[in-house]
């Protein structure tokens, strides 16, 4: 009898490399799991429930029979209903129709499928830098080649076509954009996000643009390509209702792009999960369509956001160990702390969970190492009480 089959990991995952937010999290569990108490701002995930109306519109569409499968791309009310939303915006060439979406489970599948059906082996992508963990793993994923393209800290690391343009090679395929931004919470202004697609669409480069965040915005509303662009055959606009509407368990996603490539994603999709969850596509409809009720509580969410971004920047900003952006949607606070070494960030962290019970992200997790990302998707005294020590332990360390 041959021994037990040892595991070894294929060529596809090979450069797979683990989450460190999920790293961080877990720890953070175990720590609680022993009795000890612990401020958990390192989840990416609003705090809030489901507003009332969806979750009611979702218990009905179950008992009407909403159980079974769909198409692939969606049910075409929802996919109506998106198209809807983005020719209020968009006035450019080309109106958006049923056609152009594909409903995903949740905006992470979406933006994998719009990788895995435009980038292959030999592509370069350009990834701004910082950036959310997965894209780097998903242009990996697709096999790929990432080209990180560091923003500018002073400018909230945002890029501009100068930068952009100084990566790219004639191998340059496409572009990750992520306007509000997960880790910084920076935002693009129309002429900033304008200027980058007119390159994008003068170089032919296909641009993922991901906006996830998009309702989350504090000082001005926060625009999206389709608000700018005067065409859209190379976009491949990508939301979902997980952050706006406090809707992650329900996996809902979607992009909007030519129905060419549209349809490749469809077809990939139907070989992997095919349809979202059905009864989560008509949660999703209600709350695109339902109105002033679900306006209202996706207000109060933003407003309590802006409360905690509010009472916890001067605290961290207090501390002149740290360098502090400040946040303009999205809801993390992206900061540079004190240390020496390839991995400061992480040190720092793993220091504030085991001595300070504060759970954060390092900024390794989005490739910029010295720096840290806290999330205030929590309550507001957490929030304030978990930044009072992050400046205590920084205040520490550069003193000592
Ligand atoms: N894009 C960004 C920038 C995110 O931060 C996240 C979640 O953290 C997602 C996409 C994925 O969201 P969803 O729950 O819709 O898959």
């Amino acid at each position: 009898m041959p021994g037990p089959l040892a595991f070894h990991p294929s060529a596809n995952i090979a450069e797979l490399r683990e989450s460190a937010t999920i790293a961080v999290s877990q720890r953070a569990k175990a720590l609680k799991a022993a009795g000890r108490e612990v401020i958990d701002l390192g989840a990416g995930e609003p705090d809030f429930d489901t507003p009332e109306p969806i979750r009611t519109a979702a218990k009905l569409a179950l008992d009407k029979g909403a159980t079974r499968y769909t198409a692939v791309e969606g049910i075409l009310p929802l996919r109506e209903a998106i198209a809807a939303e983005a020719n209020g915006h968009y006035k450019g060439e080309g109106k958006v129709t049923p056609a152009d979406i594909v409903v995903s489970n949740g905006s992470k599948q979406s933006l994998f499928n719009a990788c895995m059906v435009l980038f292959g082996p030999g592509d370069e992508v350009l990834v701004p830098t910082p950036s959310w963990t997965s894209y780097y793993e998903m242009v990996t994923l697709a096999r790929a080649t990432v080209v990180e393209v560091h923003g500018d800290p002073a400018k909230g690391f945002k890029v501009d076509p100068e930068r952009l343009a100084r990566h790219a090679t004639p191998r340059t395929r496409g572009l990750m954009l992520n306007s509000p931004s997960n880790p910084t919470g920076s935002v693009y202004s129309p002429d900033e996000l304008r200027a980058i697609l007119d390159l994008a669409a003068e170089r032919g480069w296909w641009v993922i643009s991901d906006e996830i965040y998009v309702r989350i915005a504090y000082d001005a509303p926060a625009v999206g390509a389709l608000d700018v662009a005067g065409r859209r055959d190379n976009l491949i606009v990508v939301n979902g209702v997980a952050k706006a509407y406090a809707m992650t368990g329900w996996r809902i996603g979607w992009t909007i792009s030519a129905p060419a490539v549209a349809k490749a994603m469809n077809a990939f999709q139907s070989h992997t999960t095919s349809n979202a969850a059905t009864v989560s596509q008509h949660a999703a409809l209600a709350a695109l369509t339902l109105g002033e009720p679900v306006e209202q509580a996706v207000r109060a969410m933003v407003a309590e956001f802006k409360a905690r971004r509010d009472a916890a920047l001067p605290i961290l900003r207090a501390s002149s160990a740290l360098t502090v952006l400040q946040p303009a949607g999205a809801f993390y606070f992206y900061l540079k702390v004190p240390g020496t070494g390839a991995d400061a960030g992480a040190a720092f962290c793993a220091t504030l969970l085991e001595e300070h019970g504060v759970a954060i992200v390092p900024g390794s997790a989005f490739r910029t190492p010295d720096w840290v990302r806290i999330s205030y998707a929590a309550e507001r005294s957490q929030v304030v009480e978990a930044c009072s020590r992050v400046a205590r332990l920084a205040d520490a360390m550069s003193a000592g």
